[in-house]
């Protein structure tokens, strides 16, 4: 079966390819969300799908719409309406004609995973474009899948999306009682999740990692100050903690990176870039910069996660700041080097 599958981003298409390969479907993705704003946030999901279907190997067909305006106009008069009435519609009317056009004999959509979707909905949209356009519409609840999906994305580093995708979308996130539990069937269950990595910020007691802290900075006062205010993150494989990371707000715009520590046993597995990609994606929604300060052995690390942009040196801060000389194998630090990188 030649099957086009709308493909609304990466995180959610990850259950929605690998279900459909294991039923022996290979889907070709279609990507034409006009829905998506702003600009920024419409590149970063429509390049972390390129992205994932290098990564996967399957076809991606890009539609390049960025469709702010067109959108607005189209959704303004009844924005409470603007899913079913517009958004749903558009995208897949497109989809469809493009799948007719080009001898496809189905098509289907990653919508259908999100539970957040006005599921049934889409589902009868679906089903009338595909009597209208007389080809087979290809259902499956993918809903199942939503969150083994979502944790697959995330161990893969995929970028995560904070909203569904139109400003209005953007604006509800941020407001707290419009946010939207999702609608399911009484008798419905997920999949159960396998993940063997999650990355999460602690919420609870952030002292109990000051000893793993101490392997990247060993001074209990430096740690102290910036543990109290930062937010911790963890990287836990299995049931392990395998690398933390401690980040501080500087300003309105800028973050700093103050820690970042991977166990021992954990090291050269990529645990630490992993961690980077999933505070950069965090922050990125608020922050214009994320700043890191290191030791010179350390810069050609950083420059490869993306801090690339030198900003300052503070002479002598390894000397000044701390009681004890302190060693990175046979260099002793002194200056302390500000790298950063736009987020
Ligand atoms: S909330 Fe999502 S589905 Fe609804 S109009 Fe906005 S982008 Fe489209």
């Amino acid at each position: 079966m030649r099957l086009l599958m709308h493909t609304c981003c990466a995180p959610c298409s990850v259950y929605c390819i690998d279900s459909l390969r294991n039923e022996g479907i290979e889907p070709v993705l279609y990507w034409f969300n006009p829905n998506i704003h702003p600009y920024i946030e419409y590149k970063t999901r429509k390049d972390t799908l390129i992205e994932y279907s290098k990564m996967v190997d399957v076809k991606l067909i890009i539609n390049e719409n960025y469709g702010l305006r067109e959108f607005c106009k189209n959704v303004i008069k009844d924005l409470e309406n603007r899913c079913l009435d517009y958004c749903y519609k558009v995208r897949l009317e497109e989809t469809v004609k493009y799948a007719k056009e080009n001898d496809y004999d189905a098509f289907t959509t990653t919508l259908l995973v999100s539970p957040y979707q006005k599921h049934d909905n889409l589902k009868r949209l679906c089903e009338e474009l595909s009597r209208k356009y007389e080809i087979e519409f290809l259902y499956r609840d993918f809903r199942i899948g939503f969150r083994e999906g979502q944790a697959r994305a995330r161990e893969l580093g995929l970028y995560m999306q904070k909203y569904c995708g139109c400003v209005f979308s953007e604006e509800a996130s941020f407001l707290t009682h419009t946010n939207t539990k999702p609608d399911l069937p009484e008798d419905f269950e997920f999949l159960p999740v396998k993940r063997d990595i999650i990355i999460y910020k602690e919420k609870s007691d952030k002292k109990q990692y000051v000893d793993l802290l101490l392997d990247a900075d060993p001074s209990e006062k430096m740690i102290e100050k910036y543990l109290k205010d930062g937010d911790l993150f963890v990287l836990r494989y299995k049931d392990d903690v395998a690398c933390i990371a401690l980040v501080t707000k500087i300003d309105n715009d800028t973050v700093e990176l103050k820690n970042i520590v991977t166990k021992e046993e954990f090291r050269r597995k990529g645990y630490a870039k992993k961690m980077i990609k999933y505070l950069v994606d965090n922050y990125k929604q608020r922050y214009k910069k994320m700043l890191v300060g290191t030791t010179e052995n350390n810069i050609p690390f950083y420059v490869k996660q993306g801090f690339d942009k030198y900003e300052k040196t503070i002479k002598n801060f390894f000397i000044d700041n701390y009681e004890k000389e302190i060693w990175d194998g046979d260099l002793q630090c002194m200056d302390m080097y500000y790298y950063s990188k736009d987020l």
